[in-house]
């Protein structure tokens, strides 16, 4: 038994970790196991999705081989404890490319697939699953099946954002798509107002492969930000050199709280207000750009953090957006990273998927004790705005809004491998 914390790390609470190691191997260690279990990738998800506390994690680090690749058709064959950023360095330069990766490398293939993650391509992509060809599923029962978008379709839906719950993921088959190499011509520009915000998206969206946006949410009603697009380009850019930073240890108290927020939200934006303009960037620090500092998620201090993502109808988006950001301010919480996105219109691979068209607003909050108030605010303008919460960042939601506004779940249940339970799954699944 070791303690085991997400990125959250709002709990450490021991966890028996079986390491995965050999792919053909696995079905007998899920026979064996005499309590449920869930399979643990690289623990990022923030909340509870990958923990099961006192019980059993199967963690896939060690499945961590390639084991096919097509240079003629970009198809990836791999075991999913491979990170996404060892498929990208290995690939970019021999002209393929992930199709979706989210806003950091540092995941494994089956978490990638466990959430159906989307990065700032959504809108042109779609989410990982729609990249998946094929899966090697092992159940607790010991049986291995073969699935994808045309043989057994259901479980394969299930599977594509089933958090895990349909068995462990040994192996899968994605489809790269061509890229022109690592440099992305970039543009940073300023706003002002929710609707500049979505005027910028809709005349980003046909000629930008990645789009996203950062606010300081502490700016009150005319909400300002910046807005960050990006598209491959052939162009050379000056030479990208990795520089990776580790918070070297965790501070007996948030770094953020309601007297830093105002003035680093402040130097943010004007420090990056003067780098707007065109620019020939390296992708690594362009998508993610927190990847430099390893351990980020200390500067919450020892009680950890929430994450709060939601996503809303485009319809619904303006106002709900503009209702959650006055609530957040008037609570006095506030988030360093504040994202807001818009989604494509392509219909979700998974039954469980957290993407739908419309807008999706991310933000960090420390944990204290005002939280469940403003968050239970924040639940209701998602609801009645037509929307819901992602999983992958969540640790907290309500069963009834997770019920309420996953549609699928009833669907889903019938794929679900009763081996398999975290925390996440008893608290919004009850088993
Ligand atoms: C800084 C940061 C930025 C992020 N940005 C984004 C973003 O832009 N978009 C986005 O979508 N997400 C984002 N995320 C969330 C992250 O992409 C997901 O939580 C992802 O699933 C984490 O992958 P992991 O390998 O760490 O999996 P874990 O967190 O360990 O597990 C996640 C889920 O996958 C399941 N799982 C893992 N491996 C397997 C397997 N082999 N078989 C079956 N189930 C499995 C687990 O049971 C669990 O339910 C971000 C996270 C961080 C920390």
């Amino acid at each position: 038994m070791r303690p085991v914390s997400s990125w959250g790390r709002l709990s450490a609470d021991p966890h028996h970790v079986i390491e995965l190691t050999d792919r053909d191997r696995v079905a007998a260690e899920l026979t064996g196991a005499t309590t449920a279990g869930i399979a643990h990738g690289l623990g990022k998800s923030y909340g509870d999705a990958s923990l099961n506390p006192q019980g059993i994690l199967w963690s896939t680090r060690g499945l961590d081989r390639l084991i096919a690749f097509d240079s003629a058709s970009g198809r990836l064959t791999c075991e999913t404890g491979v990170v996404l950023r060892d498929i990208q360095r290995l690939m970019i330069p021999r002209g393929w490319s992930l199709a979706v990766v989210p806003g950091t490398q540092l995941v494994t293939v089956g978490g990638a697939i466990a959430n159906d993650v989307h990065g700032k391509n959504h809108h042109v992509v779609g989410a990982f699953g729609d990249h998946v060809r094929r899966l090697r599923l092992v159940r607790s029962d010991g049986e291995t099946i073969e699935c994808g978008p045309d043989l057994k379709p259901e479980l394969f839906a299930a599977t594509i954002g089933g958090l895990g719950l349909t068995g462990v993921i040994v192996e899968a088959e994605l489809q790269l798509r061509p890229t022109s190499g690592p440099w992305l011509e970039a543009e940073t520009l300023t706003f002002e107002g929710l609707e500049d915000f979505f005027a910028l998206s809709d005349e980003s969206e046909a000629g930008w492969e990645h789009t996203v946006a950062w606010i300081d949410c502490t700016s009150g009603k005319a909400v300002r930000g910046l807005f960050m697009r990006g598209r491959p380009t052939p162009a050379t850019g000056s030479g990208w050199r990795e520089r990776r930073r580790r918070l070297p240890l965790t501070p007996p108290v948030s770094l953020v709280n309601g007297l830093s927020l105002k003035p680093f939200n402040s130097l943010y934006y004007s420090v990056n207000r003067r780098r707007t303009g065109l620019r020939v960037v390296h992708y690594e620090p362009f998508l993610y750009p927190l990847d430099s500092i390893l351990d980020w998620n200390r500067l919450y201090g020892p009680s950890g953090f929430f994450q709060y993502q939601s996503v809303v109808p485009r319809a619904a988006g303006l106002e709900a957006t503009r209702d959650m950001l006055d609530a957040i301010q008037r609570s006095g919480q506030g988030s360093f990273l504040a994202v807001l996105k818009t989604f494509g219109h392509r219909a979700a691979a998974g039954l469980l998927s957290f993407p739908q068209p419309g807008v999706t607003l991310a933000l960090d909050f420390r944990n204290s004790r005002a939280l469940p108030e403003l968050f239970s605010r924040l639940d209701d303008i998602v609801r009645a705005a037509g929307g819901r919460l992602y999983p992958a960042k969540d640790a907290r939601m309500p069963r009834a809004l997770y019920e309420a506004t996953y549609p699928n779940l009833a669907a889903f249940a019938r794929h679900r491998d009763p081996g398999m339970s975290s925390a996440m799954s008893r608290r919004l699944m009850g088993t």
